[in-house]
């Protein structure tokens, strides 16, 4: 019932052979021919941690490390404290248990990051001012202008036209504006954060009709209505675009956004609310549903050939599933 130790007197760094005993419910500390005494239930055994041996923190500022895996019994004077001891060198060594425990690991950051995080980001979203939005939005557009758009060639007279449209069919709220680009994305709508609605000149082109434009606008109003563009992009941009949002370092945020926009893809749940408000929309004013099928089948038809696109391709995959409701309203 003898054991060598290392013991620190938690004063010099310095570690001193040391021998371990017990004599009933007291435990022996024989150190350079000084031995100490203490009761075993003053002791707190801590257990092996990876590479390191289990160690004792004396009821003084001193510890022991012992020279061994395992707590010898006699230090363990229940049962119980035993049986406890045992298991957790069990869940210890087993691979199963380690991959359980990263298993749950992986488990919280998926929460976190599927719903801890888009509520975050809905929170930030929600509580900018609308002068930084602005300021977001201009940025984004400067970016895309420069990676991703050209000046639009639809002629000015069907730019007015499709302008008068926007305005007096859907009333869109006075800070929602409409621009026009040309883009190698083809056709294509996205909105920024702010409201701005930009639409390619392709989209322009493969409308067949007044009413198909408008079913794409209304989808997109439904985007800015409920912010998904700022939602998405604070959220891809994950926890440290929200830190500086939230300490006020504005400018780092501006700077990273553009090209989190790029990348962005809305989530489905953000698809199906933009529907929701296009349906909601045309019904409201008036506009047969159908157009709506119409022109997602015509969008995903042409971008079929086209992998680069986002808005109205990977992140609008369920077409047919989609437009069911739209058709089913005929
Ligand atoms: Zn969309």
């Amino acid at each position: 019932m003898t054991i060598s130790v290392r013991y620190y007197d938690g004063i010099t760094a310095a570690a001193q052979v040391a021998v371990l005993s017990a004599e009933g419910d007291v435990v022996l500390l024989t150190v350079a021919d000084k031995t100490q005494r203490y009761s075993l239930k003053k002791l707190k055994i801590n257990p092996q941690l990876g590479h390191v041996f289990p160690t004792i923190d004396l009821p003084d500022e001193g510890y022991i490390e012992l020279l061994q895996a395992d707590v010898p019994a006699w230090l363990l004077p229940h049962k119980h404290q035993r049986l406890f001891w045992q298991r957790l060198w069990h869940w210890e060594n087993k691979l199963h248990y380690i991959a359980l425990s990263m298993l749950g690991i992986l488990a919280f950051a998926y929460v976190l990051v599927t719903y801890g995080i888009p509520k975050m980001a809905q929170g930030v979203a929600n509580s900018l001012p609308p002068a930084t939005e602005q300021v977001l939005a201009q940025h984004t557009l400067k970016s895309l202008d420069y990676v991703l758009f050209q000046p639009t060639k639809v002629p000015i007279a069907k730019q007015q036209h499709i302008q008068q449209l926007f305005k007096q069919r859907l009333q869109p709220a006075a800070h929602i504006n409409l621009v026009f680009r040309d883009s190698e994305i083809g056709a294509n709508a996205l909105a920024l954060p702010n409201g701005t609605i930009v639409i390619t000149d392709d989209l322009v082109s493969l409308a067949k009709n007044d009413n198909e434009l408008l079913a794409v606008l209304a989808h997109e109003l439904g985007h800015v209505q409920a912010r998904h563009g700022l939602r998405s992009a604070l959220s891809a941009a994950g926890l440290g675009i929200m830190v500086s949002t939230l300490t006020g370092d504005v400018e780092s945020t501006i700077a990273a956004i553009p090209t989190v926009f790029l990348q962005l893809s809305y989530s489905r749940d953000f698809e199906r609310e933009a529907d929701q408000f296009a349906y909601d929309t045309m019904l409201k004013h008036d506009i047969p549903l159908h157009y709506f099928a119409d022109i997602l089948l015509s969008l995903a038809s042409q971008h079929n050939a086209n992998s680069e696109a986002n808005d109205y391709q990977q992140t609008h995959p369920n077409v047919q599933e989609r437009i069911q409701p739209f058709l089913k309203a005929q």
